[in-house]
């Protein structure tokens, strides 16, 4: 075990001076735009939104954010190559042999013990990206403490997501013969779970969520989901303000749990017609059932995944079915996963940012206001420092939604009758 412990600190340490480094060194390069304003002007003429001007600021942010996303994903295939080479999973399998026999508890053990290991190799990375560079361009209004406790407070309750999930399906795997179904209802109870209850029961819990206090606003919102079909609409807020200034709102529920939730950062920086904007894209994604579409398409690319992962692992590593079952073959998924989902990650990205611009033309169309659409946009490169345009490996790779500079031409262009 004390192998196992000081061959982590050793990955621990560099991977916190190669971010440390990465960090200061575009500090220092673009240490003069870092202190500057982020204005965007929002120039409109002949109808059309203009393109803005990038401030130094979202250019600099861009530039952290993608030598970030290049570290995460190298760490993400050194984390689990870490767990095979390291002693930990033969470690486990004693444990296993000797001591604890129950399949729940062994799958339990791990998932603690991967949650753990993950969130240490990752914590330099969390902290420059997510601490130390927000703070850099000014979108973090909390200090240290507070951000270590909101921190861990997430990673708590991922880690006792995961963990139990992980020691459910170890007791699947290893008791229930039809376990492949088994686990795909899980997967399934999980899936409702994240999507219908989490944000209705969990989400109030944790947040500061109260009925939005602008009552003529709210008639508007509910009047704006009637005329679209939508009755029965609850319009929330969520008070973001004191961790962030970044802007954002979202649409959950389903029957009489349907309720649209709105950031005050939102409320409080957009004006009325930027809100009902936001609000209309919400409510073109629940009109146009993306949210199960996109739970269907995540389930697919999970299966494909695994399965392959399972197959890789069945056809490569020549060891006994019992092993194969046990840590090892756990540590082997994770790699192989990780590998896949490379491939995979790319098609659920591009499937949700052809619904991102769904939902843009759907509100167009609803507020029958094409240019706050595209004026958003510009709201956010001043709020959320999101860039213009961004790299074409980096948007397939990364971008959930459509690039700035891609919701604007759509505005810019748009065209009612078609
Ligand atoms: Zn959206």
């Amino acid at each position: 075990m004390k192998r196992v412990l000081s061959q982590l600190l050793v990955f621990v340490t560099i991977v916190f001076f190669i971010t440390a480094g990465v960090t200061l060194f575009i500090e220092y390069k673009n240490k003069e735009s870092l202190g500057e304003k982020n204005n965007i002007e929002i120039k409109i003429e002949n109808s059309k939104i203009l393109v803005p001007e990038e401030t130094s600021i979202v250019k600099t942010n861009y530039i952290f954010s993608k030598n970030y996303f290049v570290i995460r994903t190298i760490l993400s295939i050194l984390i689990p190559i870490f767990i095979l080479k390291s002693s930990l999973l033969e470690y486990a399998e004693e444990l296993f042999n000797k001591k604890i026999k129950n399949n729940f508890s062994q799958g339990l053990i791990m998932g603690i013990a991967y949650s753990i290991i993950n969130f240490v190799i990752l914590f330099p990375i969390a902290f420059f990206s997510s601490f130390y560079r927000l703070k850099l361009v000014g979108l973090l209004n909390y200090g240290f403490f507070d951000w270590l406790l909101d921190l861990l407070k997430g990673e708590m309750l991922n880690l006792v997501i995961f963990s139990l999930f992980l020691g459910i399906s170890f007791y699947i795997i290893k008791n229930i013969k039809r376990w492949i179904l088994s686990l795909g209802v899980l997967y399934v109870l999980i899936m409702i779970f994240g999507v219908f209850i989490y944000p209705v029961v969990i989400d109030p819990l944790i947040n500061d969520i109260k009925p939005v206090s602008d009552k003529a606003l709210e008639t508007k919102i509910i009047n704006l989901a009637e005329e679209n079909g939508i009755k029965n609409l609850k319009v929330y807020e969520i008070k973001k303000s004191d961790e962030t200034s970044a802007l954002n709102a979202y649409m959950t529920g389903i029957f009489s749990t349907k309720r649209i939730v709105i950031w005050d950062t939102t409320l409080q920086s957009l004006n009325e017609d930027e809100i009902l904007s936001v609000v209309a894209h919400e409510i073109g994604h629940y009109k146009l059932n993306h949210i199960p579409k996109g739970m269907v398409l995540e389930a697919v690319l999970s299966i494909i995944t695994y399965g392959s992962s399972i197959i890789l692992l069945l056809m490569i590593n020549r060891k006994s079915r019992r092993a194969l079952k046990g840590p090892y073959g756990l540590g082997y998924v994770l790699l192989y996963s990780t590998i896949i989902s490379m491939v995979t990650s790319p098609i659920s990205l591009y499937y949700s940012r052809k619904i991102e611009i769904e939902a843009d033309k759907f509100a167009i169309e609803a507020t029958n206001d094409n240019l706050t659409n595209g004026i958003l946009e510009l709201r956010f490169m001043e709020t959320n420092l999101s860039p213009y345009n961004v790299d074409e490996w980096y948007k397939i790779l990364r971008f959930d939604h459509p690039t700035a500079k891609e919701r604007i031409d759509l505005s810019n262009s748009y065209d009612y009758d078609k």
